[in-house]
């Protein structure tokens, strides 16, 4: 996908969210070997350090790859913003970053988003974007800042499809980036009858027709997994396309609600908002 300031980013990628730091050496390693080159993580997931070191093993060219990491909610503030960006890029072992996010929309963000602009102006990161922003942060942010987010990084999949706020995202030149693209399996999604009669008739798996769908839509996907057929498998989604009738009733799944929690939840907001992590 070509993002609003000319930079690409590979529509699929590899999320390492839940991935123990004892293992995230190995996954991304198989990652990479599978062909993934986008790596999303997060300095909340605590395995930055990790995936820096599969990327040393990995000897891939730096610019072959596109690597995202995230800005935790008690790094606010701009001085805090510079220090918690290069402690990510120092646990990565990289000198500038793909795609920057700042996490959670909660928290002095606009602080940290100055900051951001200043390391995008001074080209230490490619991209600059946001994640869980709904339209009305977003477009507020979009309102009062210079740099427009590149991405914005959701959780969308088919219980929770989006549609009216990829639309949204479209209009300003925000790229929609989809996190939980399975729900994390919730709502029985690996075993849903629609999903898997639609994967039955292109001989695919419920996870890639998932995948399909959400590229076809020109969604950005980072799905997760440990398990090296699985890694492999949700790369393959390229050898097939969905037709319209499947697109169709793949749509018609929308429950058009979280599977997890809603980020203008009060309750949430109070208690992510005051979340520290290590
Ligand atoms: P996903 O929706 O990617 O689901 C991951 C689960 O699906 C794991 O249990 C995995 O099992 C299983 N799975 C993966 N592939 C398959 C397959 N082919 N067949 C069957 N089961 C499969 O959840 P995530 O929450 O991890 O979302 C993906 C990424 O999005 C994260 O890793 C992270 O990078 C990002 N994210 C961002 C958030 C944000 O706030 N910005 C919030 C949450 C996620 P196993 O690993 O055992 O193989």
């Amino acid at each position: 996908m070509t993002l609003n300031n000319g930079v690409e980013m590979p529509i699929l990628g590899f999320g390492v969210y839940q991935v123990p730091q004892d293992q995230t050496q190995r996954a991304v390693e198989e990652a990479l070997a599978a062909g993934y080159r986008l790596i999303d993580t997060a300095s909340g997931y605590g395995n930055e350090t990790a995936v820096g070191a599969a990327i040393r093993a990995s000897a891939i060219p730096r610019e072959e790859l596109f690597i995202t990491t995230k800005l935790w909610v008690q790094d606010a503030g701009e001085e805090n913003t510079h220090r918690a960006f290069e402690a990510s890029l120092s646990k990565l072992g990289l000198d500038t970053l793909d795609l920057y996010l700042i996490h959670q929309p909660f928290g002095d963000y606009y602080s940290e988003w100055r900051a951001m602009q200043d390391l995008y102006g001074q080209g230490r990161i490619r991209a600059i974007g946001v994640s869980n922003f709904h339209p009305d942060r977003l477009i507020d942010l979009i309102t009062n800042n210079e740099v427009v987010p590149a991405v914005n990084q959701v959780e969308t999949h088919p219980f929770h499809q989006r549609a009216a706020d990829q639309e949204f995202m479209r209009e300003h030149g925000v790229q929609i980036e989809s996190w939980g693209p399975f729900a994390e399996g919730r709502n029985n999604l690996f075993t849903h009858p629609v999903l898997s009669e639609i994967g039955a008739a292109h001989g695919r798996s419920v996870a890639q027709v998932v995948l399909r769908w959400l590229i076809q839509r020109g969604v950005v996907v980072i799905p997760k997994s440990v398990t090296p057929e699985r890694i492999r498998e949700n790369l393959d989604v390229f050898g097939f396309e969905l037709d319209a009738g499947q697109m169709e009733r793949i749509a018609a799944l929308d429950e058009g609600a979280s599977q997890f929690f809603d980020h203008r939840d009060p309750a949430m907001a109070a208690r992510l908002g005051a979340a520290r992590v290590e």
